[in-house]
């Protein structure tokens, strides 16, 4: 028995890093899981694969979170193959980084496609099942860069400060419906995106931790298991941060 058993959840960006250890978490607790991703096939297989195997029910479904036909499916298929949807959870993203002055209006516009846009248009999507739960959750990875700003990632700061802003109205715009929507911020967490970092970037980042290191994936998922619970029932349009104290406000 766990505290998300016969719950649905939906995990954008679950084949690698931050949203695989969540698909795992969230499975673990007894969720029904829909593993997203966008070009890992084999990856989402690999996700899909290890929660099986620990006796968990999941799905991989291809689809780009940015195309809005894609983003629609993609819950469309989730509803049907699982059985409905109760917790959605916009993690996947994407950086490109640069400073401003050299940052391409491609670079801006792709960040924004995936990181905010992406998560609106599932958000959408998903509006109608998570009205439909009785348990609606949505939870929004974020990062402590929408927060406190990192130069080399304007784009980025400014899609994930957005998805705070995002986080924010449609709680208020859906709480009387009792769906709570929650963003979680991460500090620096090893996955292939720190790992495309250098080594003056990330010794310029440890100075910044508090905690002195860089998380684990894992070490984020709990706290999206538990936004999902009961237990988070009264909690909503907050941005709770996992940040090893890189913001303390
Ligand atoms: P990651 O290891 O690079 O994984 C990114 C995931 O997003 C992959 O599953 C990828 O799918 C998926 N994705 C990318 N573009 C997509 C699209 N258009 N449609 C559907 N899926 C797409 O990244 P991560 O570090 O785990 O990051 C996960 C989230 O946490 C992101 O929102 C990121 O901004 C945020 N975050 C990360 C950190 C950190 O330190 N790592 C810190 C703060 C916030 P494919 O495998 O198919 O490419």
């Amino acid at each position: 028995m766990g505290n998300l058993d016969g719950r649905v959840a939906l995990v954008t960006g679950g084949s690698r890093g931050i949203g695989r250890a969540i698909a795992i978490e969230l499975a673990g607790q007894g969720a029904k899981v829909a593993v997203n991703y966008n070009a890992s096939e084999d990856a989402a297989a690999a996700v899909v694969a290890e929660i099986t195997e620990a006796g968990g029910e999941a799905v991989a479904i291809a689809g780009d979170i940015s195309v809005s036909e894609a983003a629609a499916g993609l819950v469309k298929q989730t509803v049907e193959r699982l059985g409905g949807l109760d917790i959605l959870v916009n993690n996947a993203g994407i950086t490109r980084d640069g400073l401003l002055m050299r940052m391409s209006e491609e670079d801006w516009d792709v960040v924004h496609a995936t990181n905010l846009r992406g998560a609106f248009l599932v958000t959408k999507a998903a509006m109608r099942p998570l009205l439909r739960s009785r348990h609606g959750r949505v939870i929004n990875i974020t990062s402590v860069v929408g927060v406190m700003g990192n130069p080399g990632q304007a784009n980025y700061a400014a899609a994930k400060a957005g998805l705070i802003g995002f986080t924010r109205a449609v709680a208020r715009e859906v709480a009387s419906r009792g769906i709570t929507v929650n963003a979680i911020a991460p500090g620096f967490i090893h996955t292939d995106i720190t790992a495309a970092m250098t080594d003056a970037q990330t010794g310029a980042v440890m100075g910044q931790i508090p905690l002195g290191r860089i998380a684990e994936p894992e070490e984020v998922a709990p706290l999206a298991a538990f936004l999902a619970s009961d237990g988070a029932s009264y909690i909503t349009g907050q941005c709770i941060h996992v940040d090893g104290g890189m913001v303390m406000a």
